[in-house]
C-alpha cells in the first residue's frame, strides 16, 4: 500500500511496500543467504540492475529492504541502508565521507564509541577530528578547516542532553560545501527529522528507540540523495556490515509501536524530571521538556516532543552516583537506552569512564551525573523507586 500521504502511525504499520503473494499480514523472514535465478538471462538482469530481483543477502533481502524502505519513508529520505549495528552505520558514514587527509568536526559529547573509534582507528589513515560543543555555533565556525569533509552531529547529545541547532549548523556547513550527518538515535524520526532540517545523512542505532525492546542490536543510515545512498550502500556491502533477516524482522516488529511507546515514555520522563528537579539531593536536571533547560525553545522548535532521555546531577559526586546505582530496584542498572524498561547509568564510572578527566569536564560529564532512559512502566512506581534510592544517597 502507498503510505506516502498517510500519517506517521499509519506509516509505522503499513510502510515498506512489501507484497506477499500468499497474503501474509506481516513481512516474513527470508532466512536465506542466496536467491536462485529463473534463468541465465534473469541472473544477468539482476546483476545489471535491469531486474530488481534478489541475488545474495549481503546485497539485499526482502525482509531487510522492507525495513530500509520504512525507515527511509519515516525520515523523508531517498533510501535506507540497514547495518549490523549502530556503530557499523557510524563507521560506514566515516568511511564514505572521509579519505586520507580529511578532517571531521563533531560534538564533544557524542556517543562514546563514535568518538573513541575516530580518535583511535582513523588517525592511521591520516584522518583528523576536532571535538567541540556544537551547541555553540561560533565553535562550529571556528572548527571548520579547508579539509573538513563531514560534520557529525548528535542532538540531543549523550549524556549531557545538549541540543544542537541542526538547521543552523547545516547552513554554516553547506556554505562551505560540507555535508552533515546527524545521529538521530535519541529522538527517532517520530520526534526529529534531521533531513527536513537540512542534514544530508541521518543514522540510527535501531538498538534503541526504533526496535525499542532491548532484544536486538541494529543500525540504519538514511540519505537525502541517490548519490549518497549509492555510495554508502556500496560501503555497507563491501565492508560486510549488513543486517541479518531475522534482525530486520524483529526491528520491523518493534518499530510498529514506536510512536505509542515514545508518547508514553515521554509523559513519564517529564514527570520524573519534575520530581527530580524539586528534590533536595539533586543539584540540576537536564530534560528538553523542562523550562530550565538552556535550549528549551530550540528543543520545542526542532523536536516534536521532549523524548525519554534525561540526566541529572547528584549532590555528592561519584559516591552519591554509585549509591544511587546500587539502590534502585525497578530501574535496571544498565547501559543502552530507548527500550520499554527504565534504565539508569552513571557515565563517569561506566560509558564515559575511558575519557580523561579533562575530556569529561569539557564534555560536561560531571562525577555526579546520572542518566536515565525512561520506560513505559507506571509513573507511581518509577517515582517511588527514585525516592527510595535517593533516601540512601
Ligand atoms: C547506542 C548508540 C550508538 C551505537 O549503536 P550500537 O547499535 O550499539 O552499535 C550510536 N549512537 C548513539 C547515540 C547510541 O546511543
Amino acid at each position: 500500500m502507498d503510505t506516502k500521504n498517510k500519517g506517521f502511525n499509519s506509516k509505522l504499520i503499513h510502510a515498506g511496500g512489501f507484497h506477499d503473494r500468499l497474503g501474509s499480514a506481516v513481512t516474513p523472514i527470508y532466512q536465506t543467504s542466496t536467491f536462485s535465478f529463473e534463468s541465465a538471462e534473469h541472473g544477468a538482469q539482476c546483476f545489471s540492475g535491469e531486474s530488481d530481483g534478489y541475488i545474495y543477502t549481503r546485497l539485499g533481502n526482502p525482509t531487510i529492504i522492507d525495513l530500509e524502505n520504512t525507515v527511509a519513508e519515516l525520515e523523508n529520505g531517498f533510501g535506507g541502508i540497514a547495518t549490523s549495528s549502530g556503530m557499523a552505520a557510524v563507521n560506514a558514514v566515516y568511511l564514505g565521507f572521509l579519505s586520507a587527509g580529511a578532517h571531521l568536526v563533531s560534538h564533544n559529547a557524542v556517543y562514546g564509541p563514535s568518538r573513541a573509534v575516530m580518535e583511535s582507528l582513523y588517525p592511521k589513515f591520516n584522518i583528523k577530528s576536532t571535538y567541540i560543543d556544537t551547541t555553540d555555533l561560533e565553535q562550529v565556525k571556528n572548527a571548520i578547516r579547508p579539509e573538513t569533509r563531514l560534520i557529525f552531529l548528535e542532538s540531543p547529545a549523550n549524556p549531557t542532553i545538549g541540543i544542537t541547532d541542526i538547521h543552523a549548523v547545516c547552513k554554516i556547513a553547506h556554505e562551505k560545501g560540507i555535508p552533515v550527518c546527524v545521529d538521530n538515535t535519541f529522538c527517532s524520526p517520530y520526534l526529529q527529522k534531521p533531513l527536513d532540517l537540512g542534514a544530508d545523512v541521518v543514522l540510527h542505532s535501531m538498538t534503541k528507540f526504533i526496535n525499542g525492546h532491548a532484544d536486538i542490536v541494529a543500525g540504519m543510515i538514511v540519505t537525502k540523495t541517490k548519490e549518497h545512498y549509492k555510495m554508502l550502500r556500496s560501503i555497507m556491502i563491501n565492508v560486510g556490515c549488513n543486517m541479518d533477516p531475522h534482525q530486520a524482522f524483529m526491528t520491523r516488529r518493534g518499530l510498529k509501536t514506536l510512536a505509542i511507546r515514545i508518547d508514553r515514555a515521554q509523559q513519564n520522563a517529564l514527570k520524573v524530571a519534575e520530581y527530580l528537579e524539586q528534590h533536595p539531593k539533586v543539584e540540576w536536571v537536564k530534560y528538553p521538556g523542562l523550562k530550565s533547560h538552556p535550549q528549551y525553545e530550540l528543543a520545542k522548535k526542532q523536536m516534536s516532543g521532549s523524548g525519554a532521555m534525561l540526566s541529572f546531577g547528584l549532590k555528592g559526586g561519584l559516591s552519591a552516583g554509585k549509591t544511587m546505582m546500587n539502590n534502585v530496584k525497578l530501574a535496571l542498572l544498565a547501559v543502552s537506552l530507548g527500550g520499554i524498561e527504565t534504565l539508569i547509568q552513571h557515565p563517569a564510572s561506566m560509558t564515559h569512564s575511558k575519557l580523561t578527566k579533562e575530556a569529561k569536564e569539557k564534555a560536561g560529564i560531571s562525577d555526579g551525573l546520572v542518566r536515565l532512559s525512561i520506560g513505559i512502566e507506571d509513573i507511581e512506581d518509577l517515582i517511588e523507586d527514585m525516592e527510595q534510592a535517593l533516601v540512601k544517597v
